[in-house]
């Protein structure tokens, strides 16, 4: 699973996938791979458990832990140590520059992205389902980015977590129709959706998500050989990787967690 952009770990029964890109980079980090008894699942009765064994095998303090509750908006929000880490509501992205934060974000299909800036030092973590990616949550975060901490675009790295691809993702007419109207000004609108199978009479289109997303952040001046993708699919990877469209009901959710580094 995966390509030689990533390796993986067990620690404490949890098992885990890093870039290695991002390591090299001094940014502690992982996102969680299927494992006997832990489960993001918001509300879920082993959440809070998980959260705990997550920032010990990080070696992070569960208090730096700052959890967004996830609605597939494109809020994205800059935190510091006084943040509050369970209060952010209606929030899908997070942004850090304060050193020994940890910030996460949760997935089950959905992208997850980890930015990265090294020259100004600035961490960011953003969930970006396929509402997230047509609301261009990636966009507003580099600018926020830019805005906020004075980042320049060629210095940032991106790292696309797994997700659901192209070949998984199946929409009907209005969610394609939809795309297309978001995304024309890129003249790509081709590459991304592709004509899919007739079901029950009607014809489906896939979606590369991914591919959107990599174009918003190329076009934002982000140089593509520091967009670094794990191209693990999670649909596919279902028995390692949590997966909603994959695992059906009561499925599980996984984490990334990125710790800003001194
Ligand atoms: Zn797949």
């Amino acid at each position: 699973m995966g390509n030689d952009e990533v390796i993986f770990g067990e620690k404490n029964g949890l098992k885990y996938m890093q870039f290695k890109k991002l390591l090299e980079l001094g940014v502690n980090h992982f996102y969680t791979l299927k494992s006997n008894g832990i489960d993001f699942a918001t509300g879920g009765p082993i959440e809070e458990k998980s959260y705990q064994v997550a920032a010990d095998v990080l070696g992070v303090s569960r208090d730096k832990l700052m959890i967004p509750k996830q609605t597939h908006t494109d809020c994205v929000k800059c935190v510091d140590s006084r943040t509050s880490p369970n209060d952010l509501k209606f929030t899908d992205g997070l942004i850090t520059d304060v050193h020994g934060l940890a910030i996460s974000s949760k997935n089950a299909d959905c992208i997850l992205l980890n930015f990265y800036d090294p020259v100004k030092k600035v961490i960011a973590n953003i969930h970006s389902g396929w509402r997230g990616t047509y609301k261009k949550i990636a966009e507003k975060t580099v600018i926020k980015m830019i805005n906020n901490y004075g980042c320049n675009p060629e210095d940032i790295w991106c790292f696309i977590n797994p997700s659901i691809r192209v070949d998984h993702f199946e929409v009907d007419t209005d969610v394609m129709e939809l795309g297309k109207e978001i995304f024309g000004f890129t003249n790509r609108t081709d590459d991304f959706i592709q004509l899919g199978r007739i079901f029950e009479g009607k014809q489906k289109y896939n979606i590369d998500t991914v591919l959107i997303n990599r174009i918003l952040l190329e076009t934002l001046g982000l140089k593509p050989e520091k967009i670094v993708d794990c191209e693990i699919c999670s649909v596919c990877n279902k028995d390692k990787v949590a997966s909603a469209r994959g695992d059906g009901q009561g499925y599980t959710r996984a984490i990334s967690i990125m710790i800003m580094p001194e």
